[in-house]
């Protein structure tokens, strides 16, 4: 493929199709709908503190955001991304109010219930307002500042990213203030993203009650993720992830294996074949091991207690089952949809399921809680074909490795053993070919897989250095044409 027909296919779906939280269905939108999620990064939180509520704790704010607070905001983001992704945090002056600043007809008590979407007209206001007067008030402070990054990892134009955190009862959300506005944007101009200082503010995260651990899971729709919990309460969601049924506490969980993986913070290994395989945790080494290809495939990834996953009793496989054909869209405005009838609302055809070990679907329940004995695949669980072909469902809760469709897949997870120093080794099935030509994007780290083909067939392994003689040389050149080969056959995919 020619590079132009490349460069308009990576194109193409930037005007018709780009929006917040779409976990990356789109992902050449950085700035105008996502803040960047590689590279260092310079972001503003603007505290807000309105009379009547209990005082933000600003010595607890200080402390969680600073860049070496080992169980803070900054080391967490750090820790998930393998240190991809450096955001430092600027805090803004106390932005203070004598009382609501919202209008409390509209929302007695000053509290605003999440997902009320009369919220986004009052939200607007508020963050327009609280901009204004950070800018006023942080003398010296310049907008600009926050401008450090961007799509290419230069500035943009955008701001890296900006937090409004109050001790008012809000609630969260990741506010698109830039498509919303068709007010004032403090630049004498109406409507669009807010621009101050030359720059512009697109979005923001906020959270209310003081919760810092609120804006951990907000700030990470800014970088480009939906909410995996389900909302409508049916059953609790995604298990295992800062996007799922996470109850805000300090045992942050990390980003889920999906989520990783679509925000270049993984290193991706795809199975080809029967493969015998180490798997490191994920905290330290970021791995993400891939069965299948296309919009539907399963993910496995080594979780236990860590820095972060403190909540972990045991560690062993996560296993988990993505279909990103499941309500994902990237057409401007969409997010509302997945706001009403989230991704993973389906306990039993959610965007990103967990598979469980012991089979028994109990997270499928209203008030499932997470068993990391018996959910977690360990010593002698098994993942396999369900014969019968019937596609799963709460009739017929069978677990396997079959698609929704009730087809089986052939995949095959195995002989798993948990070693002490935290390594899992397993046997991983795949389909034996086609499975090693998919990429995330064009170039960069984490584009595509770090292995694919099974260990005695891969360079992975090659210590090859310069001057070992012609031999070594001649078959680094191979190896670099056969790489070069390779590369123009893959295709450039876009799930
Ligand atoms: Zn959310």
């Amino acid at each position: 493929m020619s590079r132009l027909v490349l460069l308009v296919v990576s194109l193409a779906p930037l005007a018709a199709r780009a929006d917040y939280m779409d976990h990356f269905v789109v992902r050449e939108d950085v700035g105008v709908h996502k803040a960047p999620y590689l590279g260092n990064a310079e972001v503003l939180l603007m505290p807000v503190e309105v009379a009547g509520f209990p005082p933000l704790d600003l010595d607890r704010l200080y402390a969680f955001f600073a860049a070496d607070n080992p169980q803070g905001f900054v080391k967490f983001m750090e820790t998930a991304s393998l240190g991809r992704y450096h955001p430092h945090v600027n805090i803004g002056p106390v932005i203070r109010y004598t009382g609501c600043p919202l209008d409390t007809t509209k929302f007695p008590g000053c509290v605003v219930a999440r997902g009320d979407f009369a919220a986004f007209a009052a939200g607007i206001n508020l963050i327009r307002e609280v901009v204004r007067r950070t800018n006023e008030e942080a003398v010296g402070f310049d907008f600009g500042a926050l401008d450090v990054n961007g799509r290419r990892g230069t500035p943009d134009g955008w701001v890296d990213g900006v937090m409004l955190l109050t001790n008012m009862p809000f609630g969260g959300i990741a506010f698109p203030v830039g498509y919303f506005n068709r007010g004032d944007n403090l630049a004498g101009a109406t409507g669009g993203p807010l621009i101050v200082d030359g720059v512009k503010v697109g979005h923001v995260a906020i959270a209310g009650d003081g919760d810092l651990y609120t804006m951990v899971h907000e700030f990470s729709h800014l970088l480009g993720l939906t909410d995996l919990y389900a909302e409508n309460r049916t059953y609790p969601g995604l298990q295992l992830s800062v996007m799922g049924a996470w109850g805000y506490d300090p045992n942050i969980p990390l980003h889920d294996a999906e989520s990783r993986f679509r925000l270049r913070w993984g290193n991706w290994h795809q199975v080809q074949g029967k493969q015998k395989v180490v798997i490191a945790p994920a905290e330290g080494t970021g791995e993400v091991w891939r069965l299948g290809t296309g919009d539907e495939y399963f993910l496995v990834e080594n979780r236990g207690p860590g820095q972060f996953d403190r909540s972990f009793t045991t560690r062993g496989l996560a296993v988990y089952h993505v279909d990103r054909r499941v309500k994902l869209a990237g057409e401007e405005g969409r997010f509302q949809d997945r706001i009403l009838d989230c991704v993973n609302c389906d306990a039993f055809h959610p965007y990103i399921m967990n598979v469980q070990a012991d089979e028994k679907f109990e997270l499928q329940q209203p008030q499932a809680k997470f068993s990391y004995e018996d959910d977690l695949f360990r010593d002698g669980a098994f993942l396999g074909a369900d014969p019968s072909g019937v596609p799963l469902s709460a009739d017929h809760p069978v677990a396997s490795t079959n698609w929704y469709s009730g087809q089986p897949s052939g995949i095959e997870i195995g002989q798993i053993r948990v070693s002490d120093d935290g390594a899992i080794t397993a046997t991983l099935i795949a389909p034996s070919e086609g499975q090693c030509g998919e990429k995330l994007c064009d170039e960069g780290e984490a584009c595509a897989p770090l292995t694919c083909e099974s260990p005695g067939e891969s360079s992975a392994g090659c210590q090859c250095g310069a001057g070992q003689g012609p031999l070594v040389l001649g078959a680094l050149l191979l190896l670099l044409l056969e790489q070069r080969l390779r590369r123009r056959q893959q295709r450039v995919f876009r799930a």
